[in-house]
């Protein structure tokens, strides 16, 4: 997501910090490097300009208190950083409620931009607070909307309203107007209904959207667009507001080769902010849209905050609590402890998706993207083939033992020694950082999988800078 461009943002950063004393010429360089790499990422030109415009106004404004030093570079930083959030909207924004009966979201916009996946994301969302959603299938133009619909409900436990079969026949209107009342009798306390797109923008679209909004009132109309689109996205979000009209936006395919133009346009050119986002095709791939956090990782400084909230949500309290006595309490770090804490990190999602929040992944590109997610699989095959003893012993692993746990995962040795030795890596990371020598942050289960991202068990044998058996090699290895 936004890889370029937030690689341009951290090379103009870079080359301010390394000016002794910033001079107006310098500000007007970076205005000017800013400006270009946001023209790339396909960014709306009036957005374009009058983010230029604010910086520069600020920055010099700012130049003649600052001191020389690279505190200089961090105040422009924190400049660029504000004004990116302001365009991005500042303040994050819920749905709001309806004060009595269901709360009504209609979802528009393009087909294919994702409406009917967001619907389902959606509605486990708020079923997981609390609420009693259900869905409401209006899409009835796209072939077989109408059965997504419902194997989605079904997947999530959330009823689904499909009283009409689609592929081009039914009255989408009455489906919602009906299905709004549906959920009135039943007592569900809110409404999600997909309706239909085209492929592009045109008179019909717009007339059913419209006579749905009519006849269902909504209390929120989420626009979702594509955020792949790039400049596109920007022109028909525009059609939609001048046309059906809309309370929010929730852009998607955030996972896929955006360049940013959308997100960073949308919020300004349609005064309506992004309310949530969507990063791949699973349920879980769905955020609430946190201005601050976004520009965060556009200017390459990750996002903690969301890795914090998904950590906190994967670990269930006891599995915390117990951790934390064990840790407190100076026990060893065990496989079956490791093990414990890879299950609940898969909870949470691609882990190449994790990694890339945190502060500085745009520099970890290449090894993210080298990140074979079924490693955690075959981690988990290994352990599992390991028994009880050897978990809480890993010392006791000989050969045989190693030979054995190889074949009943469907592994080779190799791997079950690379697991070992990455495993040894983590219990040594957490011993330090029970001394205190090592911030505590990620659990050692990602620091084990983070030394085995590509790294063969020669290269992890490398970090440890054992000692060869060879004498001469090893005569070597002690003059160097
Ligand atoms: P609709 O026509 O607007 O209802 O679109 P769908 O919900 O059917 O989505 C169209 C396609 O895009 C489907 O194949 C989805 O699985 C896929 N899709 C939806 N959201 C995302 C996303 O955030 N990332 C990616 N990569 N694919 C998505």
């Amino acid at each position: 997501m936004f890889d370029s461009l937030t690689q341009k943002f951290s090379s103009v950063l870079s080359s301010l910090r390394s000016r002794g004393k910033i001079s107006q010429n310098d500000i007007e360089d970076t205005c000017q490097e800013i400006h270009q790499a946001l023209l790339e990422a396909d960014v709306a030109l009036s957005v374009v300009t009058s983010f230029i415009d604010t910086i520069r106004e600020r920055s010099l404004e700012v130049l003649p208190t600052l001191q020389s030093g690279t505190n200089q570079a961090q105040a422009i930083f924190e400049i660029i950083n504000q004004t990116l959030v302001e365009i991005l909207g500042a303040e994050a924004r819920r749905i709001s409620f309806a004060k009595t009966g269901p709360t009504v979201i209609m979802l528009a916009g393009l087909q294919g931009a994702g409406k009917t996946t967001m619907a389902g994301k959606l509605a486990k969302f708020y079923a997981d607070q609390g609420n009693t959603p259900i869905l409401v299938a209006s899409d009835l133009q796209r072939p077989n909307a109408v059965t997504q619909l419902q194997v989605l409900g079904q997947s999530i436990g959330i009823p689904v309203f499909a009283p009409e079969p689609g592929n081009g026949r039914g009255d989408p209107v009455q489906v919602a107007r009906d299905g709004v009342q549906f959920a009135r009798v039943k007592l569900h306390n809110m409404v999600i209904v997909d309706t239909a797109g085209r492929l592009g923008v045109d008179e019909s679209l717009m007339k059913e959207a419209a006579a749905i909004r009519d006849a269902i009132k909504p209390n929120e109309i989420l626009f979702v667009v594509d955020a792949m689109i790039g400049q596109d996205a920007v022109r028909t979000s525009q059609a939609f507001l001048a046309g059906v009209g809309f309370d929010g936006v929730v852009l998607t395919k955030l996972d896929g080769d955006a360049r940013g133009g959308a997100a960073l346009s949308i919020v300004q050119v349609t005064e309506r902010p992004i309310m949530f986002v969507s990063t791949g095709e699973k349920l879980a791939d769905f955020d609430i849209f946190y201005p601050d956090r976004m520009a965060s990782r556009i200017l390459g400084m990750g996002d903690v905050a969301t890795l914090a909230e998904q950590a906190k949500k994967a670990f269930d309290p006891d599995t915390a609590a117990k951790f934390e006595t064990k840790y407190a309490s100076g026990e060893d770090f065990t496989l079956e402890d490791f093990l414990e804490q890879m299950q609940a990190m898969s909870k949470m999602g691609s882990m190449t998706k994790m990694l890339a929040m945190l502060p500085g992944a745009g520099a970890m590109k290449k090894q993210l993207d080298n990140f074979d997610e079924r490693e955690i699989v075959r981690t988990q095959a290994i352990v599992q083939s390991m028994t009880i003893a050897e978990r809480r012993d890993p010392k006791i692993l000989n050969g045989s033992r190693r030979a054995r746990i190889a074949m009943g995962a469907g592994r080779t040795v190799t791997e079950v020694n690379s697991l070992v030795d990455r495993f040894s890596q983590a219990q040594k990371a957490m011993r330090q950082m029970r001394s205190g020598k090592m911030p505590a942050g990620l659990p050692p289960a990602m620091t084990g999988m983070g030394a085995g991202m590509g790294a063969s068990r020669q290269q992890v044998m490398n970090v440890k800078k054992s000692k060869s058996g060879n004498p001469a090699k090893r005569a070597q290895q002690e003059r160097g």
